[in-house]
């Protein structure tokens, strides 16, 4: 199982020079394993996708040699700016899925706050999903959605191709869930290879932000000790935070688990699960 970033960021996309090392893009990562490829979230990562597919593949975005499926957790801004440029969904002839528990899909892209409709020329089929249910997108890939402590009907996934597993649990409190929804996250977790966890904000920034639905590198942790994942791979970071600051969060858990436990994303990683 392989899994790349190309947005790591939460919020907002930010460029600028003090994020040129973990970089600015808000969440896109994709997942190739069991003969299927899984784009997880279509924030403004997925122009680097995008930009790699077209040096690539000549004839993007025609002629894939693969269908472009794309898991969504939900529709805020940060989730979906990416699909306004990504030519898959805009072209006619590509098989593009949209798999979504949220509906309807491109509410905030119609006029006056974009200038087309996107659910009118997109050619994306849209999948809904529910939450508990596992579904085979293709391959020997089986995904179950699962609720996440977050606003708008968002979504965590549980994915495994038969052999690893790795949880995408992004834009979640875990620290307001119940302690009966904590134990059910756990569980979800348990030994998993790979958990995918949301760090959008430093402990001493959190108390301000309590209730947004976002967790904290000491959240992950937390978790990680609980469910005896192998990996946890933070992801998420407030777009405020520049290189110097996630490089300080990180040292600070850097050392737990033999250094290789926990991982900061930063755009372009790839990492072998
Ligand atoms: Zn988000
Ligand atoms: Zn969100």
């Amino acid at each position: 199982m392989k899994l790349t970033v190309y947005g790591c960021r939460g919020s907002v996309p930010y460029a600028r020079s003090e994020c040129s090392r973990y970089g600015g893009n808000t969440s896109c990562m994709r997942i190739e394993a069991g003969g299927h490829q899984l784009i997880v979230d279509a924030g403004s990562g997925l122009m680097q996708l995008q930009a790699e597919w077209r040096e690539i593949y000549p004839s993007y975005p025609g002629e894939l040699p693969f269908p472009v499926d794309i898991l969504l957790s939900h529709l805020h801004m940060d989730h979906i700016i990416g699909l306004t440029a990504f030519e898959p969904v805009l072209k006619p002839g590509v098989d593009v899925r949209l798999f979504t528990a949220s509906t309807p899909m491109f509410g905030a892209y119609k006029p006056p706050y974009w200038p087309v409709s996107l659910d009118v020329i997109s050619r994306a089929r849209i999948v809904t999903v529910n939450a508990g249910v596992p579904f085979n997108p293709g391959g020997s890939l089986t995904v179950t959605p699962f609720a996440a402590n977050h606003p708008d009907n968002a979504v965590a996934f549980h994915i495994t191709d038969g052999e690893k597993v790795v949880v995408y649990l992004l834009d979640s409190e875990t620290s307001t869930m119940t302690e009966a929804a904590y134990g059910a996250l756990v569980s979800l977790c348990k030994n998993a290879d790979a958990v995918i966890f949301d760090a959008a904000y430093d402990e001493a920034d959190y108390p301000a932000k309590r209730g947004w639905g976002h967790s904290t590198v000491k959240d992950g942790v937390r978790l990680a000790d609980a469910c005896h994942c192998k990996r946890m791979i933070f992801s998420h970071f407030d777009q405020e935070y520049g290189d110097d600051r996630l490089d300080a969060m990180y040292q600070r858990i850097s050392g737990l688990g033999g250094g290789k436990r926990f991982l900061f994303a930063r755009d372009g990683m790839e990492v072998t699960i």
